[in-house]
């Protein structure tokens, strides 16, 4: 758990972010912070057509800036359990998956996660949090701490969110599930600030 890391900032390729969010202020944003690492994820579609301008930009400013800077997408979790990207482009970059659908069929919710858990090309699970439609019991968190592990799956301590909740935090921990931090930054003040999420990320220095 490192204070200087993000692994979650969005950029201005999609239609909802600051328009200042350019990959370039992203970098200078992120140096002027004194951040180490950052992971660029901008939400991403079968049908997005922007990639490749994306990944140039990104390339681009690899080379002269202090921050490592990792090329990424987040992409929606699929009722199926399918991600909502191309293969071709998932096999090669950082991937978050995250849910961005209300879900009312509890078993629908399950199955959609254990198999994107299961999916070799996704790195990260994004802002996970039960829905409030239904009650995840404690043996089914246990259940999905359990998978993660076994497929090596980081869980994203997300500030936008404030999630997961505490408690899937806690089993999570114990079970040896790997975690990171992501601001899920959509402006530039956002970038690497966890002020909203200081609860959570003191779990990790009580129990570890
Ligand atoms: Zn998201
Ligand atoms: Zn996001």
């Amino acid at each position: 758990m490192n204070l200087k890391e993000d692994y979650h900032v969005h950029t201005n390729y999609n239609d909802h972010s600051d328009p200042n969010l350019t990959v370039k202020n992203v970098v200078e944003e992120a140096e002027r912070k004194g951040l180490e690492i950052i992971a660029l994820t901008e939400h991403v579609r079968e049908s997005s057509k922007w990639i490749s301008e994306y990944l140039n930009e990104i390339s681009n400013y690899k080379e002269k800036s202090k921050v490592k800077l990792i090329s990424g997408f987040e992409a929606k979790i699929l009722s199926d359990g399918n991600i909502d990207c191309r293969e071709e482009v998932a096999k090669d970059y950082f991937i978050i998956a995250s849910f961005h659908t209300k879900y009312n069929d509890k078993s629908i919710w399950i199955n959609a996660l254990k198999k994107v858990i299961e999916n070799k090309y996704v790195n990260v699970i994004g802002h996970l949090a039960p829905e409030s439609s239904f009650h995840i019991h404690t043996e089914e968190i246990e259940e999905f701490a359990k998978l993660l592990s076994k497929h090596n799956k980081i869980v994203e301590l997300n500030a936008k969110y404030k999630r997961p909740p505490e408690k899937w935090v806690k089993i999570f921990i114990k079970r040896g599930v790997k975690f990171h931090l992501g601001s899920d930054a959509h402006s530039l003040c956002e970038i690497g600030n966890y002020a909203s999420i200081t609860k959570l990320i003191k779990l990790f220095f009580k129990e570890n």
